[in-house]
């Protein structure tokens, strides 16, 4: 089995990948950044969504797995002091893994050049460099609403936790297959009208936003944020690929939810 490490950079998270890297060595795994068969983020969430945006290409062969330095992660679930045991649980190879659904985004110039694609593992937010956005939502093929005010937010089920979450969106169960749009501050009054809830779309319900007049754009992708500039429309819909997390041991996503919002003496 072959497998990459990620670190957060700073010198615990550092001391630990050294010591995966002798201890898997030792059990005659191959270190190979190019093809791993697991990746091991060691840091924190973010890290993790980093590893994911490196392998992206590589989906579905590679499974992901998070150590966290710092406070108890969603995707960073394992302890520094849990080192030893996870070492042998991924040396005693094949494991058990789960496949979280994922948000695919494209974003269509205006210009006829070609479309940029991208994944996302907790969501993507569309809001401009100045003032408020104005597009129209189309949801499956028919007119939704028209939206104006801060911005949007699509996020998949295991990201409904991180930015969705703060914006007053649900938390979804990653074995639903859906994406979920969250509104930023959006306008209402006598002339402008949204529907103000969130929506949870299924899969194979794609989202188009339609800029309406301001065709400039920032868009997170995860962790990434980058301007796009005249921008025709922007795609949004349940991906057909999946991510793949290693399970050494069970940790619902019940009990995370609750470790990290409610009760938090795992940390
Ligand atoms: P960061 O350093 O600002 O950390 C954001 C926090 O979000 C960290 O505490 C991290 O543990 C947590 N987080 C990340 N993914 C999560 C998930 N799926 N469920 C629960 N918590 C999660 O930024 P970063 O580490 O680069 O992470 C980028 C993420 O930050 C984005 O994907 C977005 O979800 C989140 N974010 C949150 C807010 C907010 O809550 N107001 C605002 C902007 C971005």
């Amino acid at each position: 089995m072959k497998f990459a490490i990620q670190s957060r950079g700073d010198s615990t998270s550092n001391e630990i990948c050294t010591k995966i890297k002798n201890y898997l060595t030792e059990f005659n795994l191959e270190l190979n950044e190019e093809t791993p068969d697991l990746v091991i983020s060691v840091g924190g969430d973010g890290t993790l969504l980093e590893a994911f945006h490196t392998y992206v290409h590589r989906l579905k062969h590679t499974a992901f797995i998070g150590i966290h330095t710092g406070h108890l992660g969603f995707y960073a679930d394992w302890q520094p002091k849990e080192l030893e045991k996870l070492i042998i649980e991924i040396a005693r190879t094949p494991f058990q893994v789960v496949e979280y659904p994922l948000l695919e985004i494209k974003i269509i110039p205006n210009d006829g050049e070609k479309e940029h694609r991208f994944l996302a593992l907790n969501e993507s937010s569309v809001k401009t460099p100045e003032g408020s956005v104005v597009f129209d939502v189309e949801i499956k093929g028919e007119h939704f609403e028209t939206f104006r005010g801060d911005g949007l937010c699509i996020s998949t089920p295991s990201g409904s936790t991180a930015y969705n979450k703060a914006l007053g969106g649900a938390i979804i169960h990653p074995s639903l297959e859906a994406i979920q749009i969250t509104e930023m501050a959006s306008i209402n009054n006598r002339v402008f009208r949204t529907v103000g809830s969130p929506l949870i779309l299924p899969k194979h319900h794609t989202c188009i936003l339609r800029p309406l007049n301001e065709r400039s754009f920032l868009i997170t992708v995860d962790h990434i944020t980058k301007e796009y500039k005249d921008v025709k429309t922007i795609e949004c819909r349940v991906a057909k690929e999946k991510v793949k997390f290693a399970r050494f041991r069970p940790f619902p996503f019940w009990k995370r939810v609750h470790d990290s919002f409610i009760d938090d003496n795992q940390a």
